[in-house]
């Protein structure tokens, strides 16, 4: 078939759409029935086990061993009934995606039979075979015993025949080796600190959670197209490939209707989720041709990144199954639109109060403009370690390098609440406040319920929005573990809450009224983060030089931005926090320096395959046959017409010659530099080299093959191009 230059095309072409069988009943029915949740635990465990586990949950006490067995005896019985064989720990290593080693129930009996059993003690802890999991340096090999242990704040849940336990996963010496553990103890942090904010303004307040709603962006990629592309399979993005003449600029993708094949994904995908009791809440395409968005609806920050990454996996497994593969990567394609998680995050009450939706009161509304001015401060003064939580390799191509949006942090709070610092600004003074004064701002900061509701200006190009209800952390990578971004902003809201409290209550043992001490250090805190306050086009250049006016830092380099971590006063604060001690903070930096050193050497080396053995053989071959033509004209032609009529010709042959030439060089300058840069034995020295010595040579090679796919015969071009990846389904 002439048409096609691949096989892979013909066989999208002729593929069918998957049929899914639909669930006959309403998600209501089948919501969650793969979650050994509240109502199933009412059910199995007995009264004082129910208690047990509940309060585990809601006030973090332990469990005991005796209790446990109980527990585990009641999760076995549910997880047969359901068809479970098996039962597995899961956690979040440093790594991308979460790991889990599965255990049959079996166990022999006396008599030499085998009966089914799950003893509390496989519920409570295991000791994964976990030697080769990134622990940067905190646990040598010959000491490789890690355990994982239940967390039973995130239910248990079964995928396929395996009964899925969420753990946490730390060192026997007890540093955590996981995402999730520094994450609980950030949640912590974050609960202690607030509640005691709270308590100025309502004494029932007894504990406060923080709420994360993801929005997953990701791109879905014909399985046959995917598996030609081995930059994609090896590396996740396309190294290489000229920009397709259409992509998003009519923005004709968008909100547009979802092409069929995706549709019949997307509905089993829902499906399965429904049953782990992930609440899938929208699904839309994106700016960008074959992009797509799932977002759930928010819940408590631990269960909802357990969520996540739960979904991730479902959806390169379902993906599968519909002949797609799902890139997660934060570009996977250069030119247009890449992929982000956009983190939405409040913290609220046990009371039921969100502490970042205004209120129906002048006190209520004090209370929110508390939190969001703390909130506002904290990322002014920490825009750095914002940055690190989220920059990698790949997110690097998101963040500024290229493209929007640039590496700096702002926040946008919209005008109606601009406006009303503003007014806090001038209106409060050092001074005792008169009781005029004083009713008049009261008078002001009740206004907020109704001027908020009225405001729709929404900023979309900010890194860190407040949208209404909530703030948007948006430069958080699709690949990315939230935890990361999640463990960062609530340790440094944490930390704020509780500066903020120390300075109010100086003040108010000084004589001063609670309100007023309160309006004092706001207005402090108002002035002091004016830099960080930005509602205009985050993505202009003009952003990027008021930015560096303002102080505001812009750092694109991975490394560098990873530095932040490590400075003395972060150090102190995650320890103070109870989050990090400074060898696990170290062993965590050091391990996300290795991620960025083997992401970039492993480009490095498909690149530099893939131009040698692919895209100069075929550069050659195509100029062989130019020359051909030309001699042949020679033979034909006089000399005068020969001129004429070669030039066009010649000169295309020796533009080839010349991308060739600068293809096999870069090549080999990048395998030298890759050499130089793999004997230093300093890792943070070895990924600055990697980022200025070795990475630069991705972009100018892929620049010459890019020119390549514009002049070789579009029959013989040996990978997939742009406008098949990406319009071909
Ligand atoms: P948009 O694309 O307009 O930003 P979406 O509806 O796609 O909005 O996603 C918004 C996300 O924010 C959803 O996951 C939603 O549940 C979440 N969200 C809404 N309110 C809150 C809140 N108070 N705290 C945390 N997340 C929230
Ligand atoms: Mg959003």
């Amino acid at each position: 078939m002439a048409q096609f230059r691949f096989k892979a095309l013909e066989e999208v072409l002729n593929r069918q759409p998957v049929e899914v069988a639909r669930e006959d009943n309403l998600t209501s029915d089948y919501f969650g029935m793969l979650v050994f949740d509240r109502p199933k635990m009412k059910k199995y465990l007995s009264r004082e086990a129910y208690k047990t586990v509940v309060d585990a949950i809601e006030n973090g006490t332990t469990i005991d061993r005796k209790m446990a067995d109980q527990v585990a005896q009641g999760m076995k019985s549910w997880a047969l009934e359901n068809g479970a064989t098996h039962v597995t720990h899961w956690f979040h290593p440093l790594t991308d995606g979460t790991a889990e080693k599965h255990d049959a129930f079996i166990e022999f009996t006396s008599s030499g039979g085998v009966i089914e059993a799950f003893p509390g003690k496989l519920l409570a802890q295991q000791e994964p075979d976990a030697s080769s999991f990134p622990s940067g340096g905190i646990r040598q090999t010959f000491e490789a015993r890690g355990y994982t242990a239940w967390d039973p704040s995130s239910p248990a849940f079964i995928i396929g025949t395996t009964l899925t336990i969420p753990t946490i996963f730390i060192s026997y010496t007890g540093e955590a080796l996981d995402y999730k553990t520094p994450l609980l103890r950030a949640l912590h942090a974050v609960d202690k600190a607030a509640t005691a904010v709270c308590q100025y303004f309502d004494k029932n307040v007894t504990g406060v959670k923080a709420n994360l709603g993801w929005e997953q962006e990701y791109f879905l990629i014909d399985e046959a197209l995917y598996m030609a592309r081995p930059d994609l399979v090896l590396t996740g993005r396309t190294l290489m490939g000229h920009a397709s003449s259409k992509d998003q600029q009519l923005d004709d993708h968008y909100f547009n209707s979802i092409p069929s094949r995706v549709s019949k994904y997307m509905i089993e995908l829902e499906n399965e989720a429904y049953k782990l009791g992930i609440p899938i809440k929208t699904r839309h395409n994106e700016v960008a041709p074959n992009q797509f968005e799932f977002a759930p609806i928010f819940e408590e920050v631990n269960l909802a990144n357990d969520h996540n990454q739960m979904l991730m996996d479902l959806m390169k497994k379902v993906a599968r199954r519909h002949k797609f593969r799902v890139l997660f990567h934060e570009k996977p394609f250069a030119g247009i639109n890449g992929s982000g998680k956009h983190n939405n995050w409040s913290l609220s009450t046990n009371t039921g109060v969100n502490l970042y939706s205004p209120g129906k009161n002048p006190k209520s509304n004090l209370q929110f403009l508390t939190f969001v001015i703390n909130t506002l401060k904290a990322v002014y003064d920490n825009q750095d370690l914002l940055r690190a939580s989220i920059l990698t390799a790949a997110n690097s191509h998101r963040m500024g390098a290229n493209e929007a949006p640039p590496s700096i942090l702002s926040v946008f709070l919209g005008t109606e609440v601009s406006k009303m610092l503003d007014l806090m600004e001038e209106a409060v003074v050092d001074r005792k406040m008169t009781p005029d004064e004083k009713t008049a701002l009261k008078l002001n900061i009740g206004r907020i319920p109704e001027i908020i509701l009225d405001s729709t200006d929404r900023n979309r190009t900010s890194p860190f929005a407040f949208t209404g209800n909530r703030f948007e952390y948006r430069a958080v990578g699709s690949s990315a573990n939230n935890a990361s971004a999640m463990i960062v902003l609530n340790c440094i809201v944490a930390q704020q809450l509780k500066d903020f409290k120390a300075e109010v209550d100086a003040i108010i043992e000084s004589g001063i009224k609670k309100d007023e001490a309160i309006f004092q250090v706001l207005k402090k805190l108002i002035i002091d983060s004016k830099p960080i306050r930005f509602n205009g086009n985050g993505y202009s250049q003009e952003w990027v030089e008021e930015a560096a006016r303002r102080g505001l830092t812009n750092v694109k380099s991975v490394p560098e931005a990873l530095s932040a971590y490590l400075r003395e006063e972060n150090v102190k604060m995650f320890n103070e926090n109870g989050i990090f001690d400074k060898a696990e903070l170290e062993g965590r930096v050091e391990v996300e320096y290795e991620k960025f050193v083997m992401k970039i050497q492993i480009e490095a080396r498909v690149l530099g395959d893939l131009a040698i053995n692919h895209i100069v053989p075929t550069a050659v071959k195509y100029q062989t046959v130019l020359l051909e033509n030309v001699k042949n004209l020679k033979e034909v032609f006089s000399n005068e017409e020969f001129s004429a009529l070669a030039k066009g010709r010649i000169d295309i042959i020796k533009e080839i010659s010349g991308h060739i030439t600068a293809i096999k060089s870069k090549v080999n300058e990048m395998v030298d530099a890759r050499k130089k840069a793999n004997v230093i034995e300093d890792i943070v020295e070895k990924a600055e080299v990697y980022d200025t010595k070795v990475f630069p040579f991705l972009d100018e090679i892929r620049y010459h093959i890019d020119k390549l796919e514009l002049i070789v015969d579009n029959e013989i071009w040996p990978l997939p191009k742009y406008r098949e990846l990406l319009f071909v389904r």
